[in-house]
């Protein structure tokens, strides 16, 4: 055996070949060399060695070190690392992957590879405060939950599932064909166990023999501090059972935070909008604004300008990610000019215009017959 060879040589490609070159090379000596298909002496070392070469040269990383430091470089492991675990891949398997995503008929019969349960979806509102502090939260649904009864088998208490004799467990059936082409090897789904590997003959009466249930749920689920709005949680096998003890789909807790009515979030910072008169920007003022922690007095400078903005660091949300950090808490300042005038307020400011020298508009036509009324 000439192990010796690149694994380049070995899938008979050049090393600039693109990952379908690979594939494909591989295919076709997977094909020839089998130990499933062919019966020539040593085929299985051979296959072993097309096999190691495959799984490094089809992983862009380990082609990679492969390339620069060679088979040392992938350490004692060479080869090893199959997705198949050890020992060859059944040949339905390679074929499996090679058409998984093609609509073929084999993808959900492979034996010890049961279809699962459905991901769920559950969609859940909570303030701002409950967001931006963290929340538990019970929630409550139905879902095809593992029957109690039979404990997920399908099979009534008292009896087991038994090996399919159709397939002998493996939950399809593959059959060699010599045509003028070479040999063909066609695998389908079982029809008799349903690419499941084991029939029930006495089928729990509380499920008919699926192993899951209708059942009414309730559930803790811990929302971090710092979550948002389209923030998703995952619960994993908390989803719906899979049918005859294949493994639960996981729960997704979509996230929906209702606004406040005062602040607006932007990922971990807060805005407040200050509404200030033309005094108060001018004279300074100790104003209420709100936080998360409550309302809370703060001092606003004489002679701040429209736009300022005031910024109260580390009273933002927490990151969620990283414990013990929080955003900022900004106040944007807009002043406000006053729109209705009190006879009293028009002749203060005309005063602070006369004042400062500036020319201002003489009281409309309205003004001045409110004058005369009052
Ligand atoms: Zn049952
Ligand atoms: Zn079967």
């Amino acid at each position: 055996m000439a192990t010796d060879r690149s694994y380049y040589e070995i899938l008979g490609v050049e090393r600039s070949a693109s990952d379908a070159d690979i594939k494909r090379a591989f295919r076709k000596l997977a094909q020839k060399w089998h130990p499933d298909v062919s019966t020539e002496p040593g085929t299985a070392e051979r296959f072993k060695e097309i096999n190691e070469a495959y799984q490094v040269l089809s992983d862009p990383q380990r082609r990679q070190i492969y390339d620069v430091a060679g088979k040392a470089g992938l350490g004692d492991t060479g080869g090893a690392g199959s997705p198949f675990g050890d020992g060859f891949p059944g040949f339905g398997d390679l074929f499996d992957a090679f058409f998984s995503g093609m609509g073929g008929a084999s993808g959900s019969g492979r034996r010890g590879r049961r279809p699962g349960g459905a991901d769920l979806r559950y969609d859940l509102r909570i303030t701002f405060d409950e967001a931006v502090r963290g929340v538990e939260k019970e929630i409550e649904f139905e879902l095809l939950d593992r029957c109690e009864t039979c404990g997920g088998t399908g099979a009534a208490p008292g009896s087991t599932p038994s090996t399919c004799s159709t397939c002998g467990g493996r939950g399809e059936i593959r059959s060699v064909r010599q045509t003028m082409l070479g040999q063909m090897v066609s695998v389908t789904a079982c029809t008799r166990c349903h690419g499941d590997g084991r029939v029930i003959d006495t089928p729990c009466k509380k499920c008919r023999g699926e192993g899951r249930a209708p059942r009414h749920k309730k559930l803790r689920v811990t929302i971090p501090a710092g979550i948002d709005e389209g923030h998703q949680i995952r619960l994993s096998g908390e989803g719906e059972a899979g049918p005859r003890g294949g493994p639960a789909g996981n729960l997704y807790v979509a996230v929906h935070v209702t606004p406040h009515p005062a602040l607006r979030r932007d990922g971990t910072e807060i805005f407040h909008e200050l509404p200030l008169s033309i005094a108060q920007a001018a004279l300074g003022t100790r104003i209420r604004i709100p936080t998360i922690e409550g309302d809370e007095e703060i001092e606003v400078r004489a002679g701040t300008q429209p736009g300022t903005e005031i910024r109260l660091r580390g009273r933002g949300v927490p990151h969620i990610r990283r414990p013990g950090t929080r955003g900022d808490l900004h106040v944007m300042v807009r002043v406000t000019v006053p729109t209705k005038l009190s006879k009293k307020q028009r002749q203060l400011l005309e005063e602070l215009a006369a004042e400062s020298g500036e020319p201002v508009l003489p009281a409309g036509i309205l003004d001045r017959m409110k004058d005369a009324i009052g």
